[in-house]
């Protein structure tokens, strides 16, 4: 059946300012890392990629690697948008990555120029797309020199193949050279893309600084610790959970789900039920409360999750109380 999406889909999401530049991304943005490659139902993604979008969340963060297998997941949404999102390409912002091993051979992992361009163009062809919104070097290459990284993500947004770049997993330091040759470039970094959740708060340790200073901004993934920082996992491991799928490429294991985790985000748990959300939406809120945070990119493995998800943004803000109570359990 035809998409036609919800009029009020504008109403209730908050659009934050991307560090110093024009661009505003919702508080909410969804990725594609797992959920949406040949091994899962196509049906289902393009469900989830509705409900987002019904509910203001604009911006979708793909990387060439997403699936399984590899370029699956960018394959998919080529076909989603073609028959739901062509007309709507321009309330879009559509990511995409290199950087890890995509195809055999010296030329498909890391950071060089030979990689880069010929997997944004790669990802164009299977998306159907003329251009990305944001092209991200998904990681820190240590032998690529960084000049030639960042001249090759000025060149792409020259060719217009992206409209901006970020940096993906870079350390502080890092970070800071790249922010500074692509300034010297003429294309500022948009955006860093940073693991960080309660249970990952390496990003406190610098790079937020870092990122405030230089008017970059900053899109936190596997907020949730890949669904460890709900209520799911609080009575063993169930059925079609990503760690009981057995999904590789990163994705959560049995073995994660350990025992002093688990301690933990019960407490939390009891602490997010007298704030009145699930541990899910306290965990969300608990990243979003910081202003440097410009948006959090959620994962989900069915729509609802998406409308669950969603909710935190009824109250990210906390007492002195309760983040002490937050430290006091993480530590
Ligand atoms: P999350 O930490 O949000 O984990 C997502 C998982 O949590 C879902 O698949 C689901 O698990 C569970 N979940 C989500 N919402 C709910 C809810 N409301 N209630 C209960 N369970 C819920 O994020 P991801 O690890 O998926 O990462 C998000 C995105 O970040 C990726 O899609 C990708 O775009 C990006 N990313 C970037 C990386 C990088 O190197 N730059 C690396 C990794 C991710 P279940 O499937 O068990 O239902």
């Amino acid at each position: 059946m035809q998409y036609l999406p919800n009029e009020q889909r504008y109403q209730s999401m908050e659009y934050r300012r991307c560090g110093n530049s024009g661009l505003k991304l919702p508080a909410i943005s969804l990725g594609l890392w797992h959920n949406f490659g040949h091994i899962d139902v196509l049906d289902n993604a393009r469900n989830i990629l509705r409900v987002a979008f019904d509910n203001g969340i604009t911006h979708f963060d793909l990387a060439n690697n997403y699936g399984p297998p590899a370029g699956s997941a960018e394959e998919n949404f080529g076909k989603i948008f073609k028959d739901d999102f062509t007309a709507y390409r321009d309330e879009l912002i559509i990511s995409t990555k290199a950087g890890w091993g995509m195809w055999p051979g010296p030329y498909g992992d890391w950071g060089s120029k030979k990689y880069l361009v010929a997997s944004l163009d790669q990802s164009l062809k299977r998306m159907g797309l003329d251009y990305v919104d944001i092209f991200y070097h998904h990681r820190p290459d240590p032998e690529t020199p960084l000049e030639e990284t960042m001249t090759t993500l000025d060149l792409m947004v020259r060719q217009g193949k992206a409209l901006y770049v970020g940096i993906s997993s870079y350390l502080p330091e890092e970070a800071a050279q790249a922010i500074e040759i692509l300034k010297q470039l003429g294309t500022p970094c948009l955006i860093h893309q940073p693991k960080y959740s309660m249970f990952d708060r390496w990003v406190e340790g610098g790079l937020l600084d870092v990122l405030d200073q230089n008017g970059v901004g900053c899109i936190p993934f596997s907020p949730l610790a890949q669904g460890l920082l709900t209520n799911k996992y609080l009575k063993g491991i169930p059925q079609g959970s990503r760690a009981s799928s057995n999904r590789g490429n990163g994705a959560i294991e049995e073995d994660h789900v350990s025992d002093e985790k688990i301690d933990k985000v019960r407490q939390l748990n009891v602490l997010a039920e007298q704030r009145g959300q699930n541990l899910a939406q306290m965990a969300l809120a608990w990243i979003l409360k910081d202003k440097r945070i410009s948006s959090v990119l959620i994962g989900v493995s069915k729509p609802s999750q998406v409308l669950d998800s969603i909710r935190c943004l009824e109250n990210y803000s906390f007492t002195e109380a309760e983040l002490t109570q937050i430290n006091e359990i993480l530590k």
